[in-house]
């Protein structure tokens, strides 16, 4: 752990971490150390870890990348921190994210990283001048500058995927309500999950059997399922795996830089035994507006917490309490973030309701039908994660529909609720990482890990 504080210390260019407090981890450091001293290790015990500032914790600030929660300390922590902090793992610091999760490129942070007085993009560590990606992008910033060897982050269309494949790092989405939600800043509940950042599949199998299991007082939609050895078939042959291949997914959208080096992978998985099966998901560009009025529905539902009374920030200068509500919310939330809000107040309102919201839900259901369709000839479905490298700081901030629009490949999965992950694959333009996607149907998070295990 002190290691790892001193480099994070040594190297605050990256703009990924948003608080520290040695204090709390040196006293957990010690505490791990002195279970090793006993030979009562427990599993992931002294390991070190950062958590995406969409967490709560009570060691550390919670902000959620948004000015709404300046000043905030939660007086609990999050399930998934709790019980990484159960299996003896140490809190390194909390990482800058998109303001409640709400981006592709880590540039919708309103909150100051460590080691500056304003607001600044996250960097990411293969070319300064690059975005990381979102909205996990201090968790995947921090894996690949090496301040952390692993990181928690939450993805709900693709923010651990996503910044994961942009880093050159391993992360991984399970299933959805694998890992509980409770004391996950909400964005869209039934899409967010948490899920690890490492630099491989067996870190990332690790940290997920930790993080993983049933929260039944607390997430009515954490599955009751057991917790489970996630790393048990890291090892086991590929042979004969059957790996879908979505035509959807390599049309003209997809930059040849990727493509190249998703072939590659895809050539060395048939090396290793696998079999290439072409399959469609034929609704694949429709994820794109659907995702977009289902998420900023729910997140317009979800931030109406964030009123001034609870908790954080609370305007200044108001007159009545409606005066108050406007002026805190006008203060407190950043632009994407109140776009998101406007569309989704619009889509849930009467006389839209059943033209937009109802409509995407129908097509929502469709896209998880045609990926159980897709799983009746296949094992694991195979893609790029987005449809280039990470791109230039700036270069898509004024645009949120060419945000959006990059978010093509994660967002299927996300609404089929599948669980889904990045891992290297190679190197496109100028060098940067290009990740591989893989899905998996519902509750093969460890079909995965085996399967990118043996790829690396
Ligand atoms: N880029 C997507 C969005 O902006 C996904 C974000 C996420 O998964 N949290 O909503």
């Amino acid at each position: 752990a002190t290691h790892f504080l001193g480099r994070i210390q040594a190297a605050p260019q990256w703009g990924a971490f948003v608080a520290l407090n040695e204090e709390a981890t040196l006293a957990q450091a010690r505490a791990a150390d002195e279970r090793l001293s006993r030979g009562e290790a427990l599993a992931l015990d002294g390991v070190p870890i950062a958590h995406k500032d969409i967490f709560v914790t009570k060691n550390f600030a919670s902000t959620a990348g948004s000015k709404m929660l300046d000043g905030y300390r939660s007086p609990f922590d999050a399930t998934v921190v709790t019980r990484l902090a159960d299996a003896g793992a140490v809190t390194l610091g909390k990482l800058n994210c998109d303001e409640f999760a709400m981006g592709s490129a880590n540039e919708n942070s309103a909150v100051a990283p460590l080691g500056f007085d304003a607001p600044a993009p996250v960097r990411n560590p293969w070319a300064s001048d690059r975005v990381p990606g979102g909205s996990s992008g201090g968790s995947a910033a921090a894996v690949a500058a090496r301040l952390a060897p692993a990181a928690t982050g939450t993805d709900t269309g693709g923010s651990i995927r996503q910044p994961a494949s942009f880093c050159g790092i391993t992360g991984i989405k399970p299933t959805y309500g694998r890992a509980s939600r409770y004391g996950m800043v909400a964005f869209a509940s039934s899409l967010d999950q948490a899920g690890p950042m490492a630099r491989s599949a067996e870190d990332c199998a690790l940290l997920l059997s930790a993080m993983c299991g049933p929260d039944p007082d607390r997430d009515s939609t954490s599955l009751d399922l057991p917790a489970e050895n996630f790393a048990r078939g890291l090892n086991d042959s590929i042979d004969g795996l059957r790996i879908g291949i979505p035509a959807e997914f390599f049309g003209d959208g997809l930059a040849p830089d990727v493509r190249a080096a998703v072939d590659a992978a895809l050539k060395e998985y048939e090396k290793l035994g696998a079999k290439l099966v072409p399959i469609a998901l034929p609704r694949t560009e429709l994820s794109i507006p659907v995702y977009y009025i289902i998420a900023p529905a729910e997140a317009s539902s979800n931030l109406s917490r964030f009123d001034g009374v609870k908790f954080g920030h609370r305007a200044k200068d108001y007159g009545d309490l409606t005066d108050m509500y406007k002026k805190t919310r006008a203060e407190g939330f950043g632009d994407e973030v109140k776009r998101r809000i406007m569309i989704g107040a619009y889509v849930l309102s009467h006389g839209y309701y059943d033209a937009y919201y109802l409509q995407a839900q129908k097509i929502r259901r469709m896209i998880a039908d045609d990926f159980q369709q897709a799983f009746k000839s296949c094992d694991v479905i195979a893609g790029p994660v987005a449809p280039t490298v990470a791109w230039k700081l700036g270069e898509k901030s004024a645009d949120p529909v060419a945000n959006y629009l990059a978010d093509i490949f994660t967002l299927p999965g996300s609404l089929a609720g599948l669980p889904g992950m990045s891992l290297p694959a190679g190197f496109g333009e100028g060098g940067l990482p290009v990740g591989l996607q893989l899905i998996g149907n519902y509750f093969s998070e460890a079909k995965l890990l085996n399967a990118a295990h043996r790829f690396q």
